[in-house]
């Protein structure tokens, strides 16, 4: 373990020492050797060492519970197999942030053939499956493809008007997180990132849309019809826009981070397990 990149260790009076700026953890009553020992941990890319471990427990626990430590090989390598089902621009710019992020294996399908006529802004070459793991193997030669019927981690799908019901009840089944990124005719919807068993899912949200707008199921069925989100234009300013916020949530979840309160909670009437209140 070392102290989090960008993490530094400023003075703020004698003996008093603040580490890190988005959460700073302050310690005080600091000896001059405990001092000197955060302030050497500062930009050093090398482990904290056994003896350094034992001699200084108590400073190393805080930072730790504190999240002000990392591992110490930049193998921020996250196991298992991320989905994504489309190729578009959005998950184009996904897959390459996640490829980067050091996600272990990446599994791209495309089923309704999201780019049927086009390529991806940007990426010459690029307008299906093959040709975005191809895009991707060079990004990352350390990438491995998974195929389309190992189980994921999370799911990432898109969806135009509404999200795809069936699959995500699917995967609401099957334990897997997933998260789906709606277009319409004025912008894209990112998530939220649904836990099973954790966070309202796709049904609970469906639900509460339909209370708000009784026609709406009927309207989700006829968006489900694959034609509709055949040459959708999502400018490339956008894409990437909800590619960022897209990977923070995927990233998220695969660091261990909680999932966010989000405005729509878990419907009673819907039975998928998640705590409701
Ligand atoms: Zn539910």
């Amino acid at each position: 373990m070392r102290l989090r990149s960008g993490a530094p260790v400023l003075v703020r009076e004698p003996g008093h020492i603040q580490v890190g700026l988005s959460r700073p953890l302050a310690f005080t009553d600091l000896s001059a050797e405990e001092r000197a020992f955060l302030a050497a941990l500062e930009g050093r890319r090398v482990s904290i060492s056994t003896a350094e471990r034992e001699r200084h427990i108590r400073l190393i626990d805080d930072l730790d519970r504190h999240g002000l430590l990392e591992p110490s090989h930049s193998s921020s390598v996250f196991p298992g197999v991320i989905r994504i089902q489309g190729v578009d621009p959005i998950t184009t710019w996904l897959a390459i942030g996640l490829a980067l992020a050091g996600v272990s294996g990446l599994s791209i399908v495309d089923p309704k053939r999201s780019t049927p006529h086009g390529r991806i802004p940007g990426f010459p070459g690029v307008g299906d499956e093959r040709s975005l793991l191809r895009l991707l193997k060079d990004t990352s030669p350390s990438l491995r493809i998974a195929t389309a019927d190992e189980e994921a981690r999370i799911e990432i799908f898109r969806g135009h008007g509404a999200s795809d019901l069936i699959h995500a009840r699917t995967l609401t089944a099957r334990d897997v997180p997933h998260l789906d990124i709606v277009t319409d005719e004025e912008g894209i919807d990112i998530g939220p990132l649904i836990v099973p068993g954790q966070t309202a899912c796709e049904t609970c949200l469906g639900i509460e849309k339909a209370e708000r707008d009784p026609w709406w199921p009927r309207l989700a069925l006829q968006l489900g019809d694959p034609r509709r989100d055949a040459g959708v234009v999502v400018p490339t300013s956008a894409a990437l826009v909800a590619a960022g916020i897209a990977l923070r949530e995927v990233l998220g979840n695969l660091s261990g981070r909680e999932p966010e309160s989000m405005e729509c909670r878990p419907h009673p009437a819907c039975g998928c397990g998640a705590p409701i209140g």
